[in-house]
């Protein structure tokens, strides 16, 4: 029999978060890509992780109950195929330094749990990797099409002499659940484990950000039926709460998101070919940009005071 196995819920190779930070500050691109500064601080990585570790198990199991799914890249018959939720996150935990986190996202899960026993629908796939690149379809249109698609044809990046020149411009994305509901409709989830849950502000911050653009135009390419996204809003302060909410759409920017795409990387790719400094990339260096919702950016005090504040960061 195969040994039960934890689910890789990290980050996607070549994800939202290293293109969608250039978009926001080619600066803070160049702290995480060019330069390597760890930017997202420790607890709230490790609290989301335990949590999107908890989800998974739990999905992935239910889908393999329900006659199998995808986990990953994995196809999975067999709930014994995967660690239950709580041991696959007692074990993570340890080996990633977070116990301190488990006693509460335990505490958590189970309270999801009470509300929700039950399934959402037929669970399709669990922390499954898709890939969309930028080319034409056989119709002759420019966009961003799922690469597993044979009848692609890729516009490589066009910058001679930069080491990606030639190479398809990709997109990943790891999307947390996808499901089929009681109407044959397939829904893209993604979870999210808030402070507080306010699902009326969420939505829309959530709707305009980039990687969930990709996931509507890559989800509908890859499931049949596609219905949309939604959010999977979960409490981690008590009272615990759970709101699941659809994304709203976004259809104009949505029209040349892949135009988008393809100058960004241009101009990642022109910024390396000028060989400047990754510490003078531009900066947004905009009030509400570098200190957002959540307090100030990783790398403030990076940029206002530059390479001594490394050995504090
Ligand atoms: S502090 Fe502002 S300028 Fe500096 S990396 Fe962050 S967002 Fe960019």
């Amino acid at each position: 029999m195969t040994k039960a196995r934890i689910i890789d819920a990290g980050r996607s190779d070549r994800g939202w978060s290293r293109v969608g930070n250039f978009f926001k500050c080619p600066q803070l691109f160049s702290y995480d890509q060019r330069i390597g500064v760890e930017l997202i601080p420790a607890d709230p990585l490790l609290k989301g992780s335990l949590g999107h570790l908890l989800q998974a198990h739990l999905h992935g199991r239910w889908g393999a109950a329900q006659g199998g799914c995808w986990v990953d890249n994995e196809w999975i018959s067999e709930p014994e195929q995967l660690l239950a939720p709580e041991e696959a996150a007692t074990i993570w935990a340890e080996a990633n330094n977070a116990e301190r986190h488990l006693p509460l996202m335990l505490e958590i899960f189970d309270a999801y749990l009470d509300q929700f026993p039950e399934p959402p629908g037929r669970i399709l796939a669990v922390e499954h990797q898709i890939t969309g690149v930028l080319g034409y379809d056989p119709a002759g249109d420019w966009g961003l099409w799922d690469r597993d698609n044979p009848h692609i044809s890729p516009t490589p990046l066009d910058m001679p002499g930069h080491p990606e020149h030639g190479k398809p411009i990709t997109l990943t994305r790891r999307v947390d659940l996808t499901i089929r509901d009681g109407a044959g409709r397939a829904w893209v989830w993604d979870h999210k484990h808030q402070a507080r849950v306010n699902p009326g502000k969420s939505t829309e911050a959530y709707a305009i950000d980039g990687g969930f653009t990709a996931f509507r135009i890559l989800g509908r390419q890859v499931w049949d039926n596609f219905g949309g996204l939604a959010l999977n809003l979960i409490q981690t302060r008590k009272p615990w709460k759970v709101a699941r909410v659809p994304v709203p759409f976004t259809p104009w920017r949505d029209t040349h998101f892949a135009e988008m795409l393809w100058r960004a990387e241009h101009q990642i790719a022109r910024l390396d070919m000028d060989g400047i400094d990754p510490w003078t990339w531009p900066k947004a260096q905009h009030e509400t940009t570098c200190f957002g919702r959540y307090g100030g950016c990783a790398a403030l005090r990076l940029c206002m005071y530059g390479k001594s504040e490394m050995n504090q960061h």
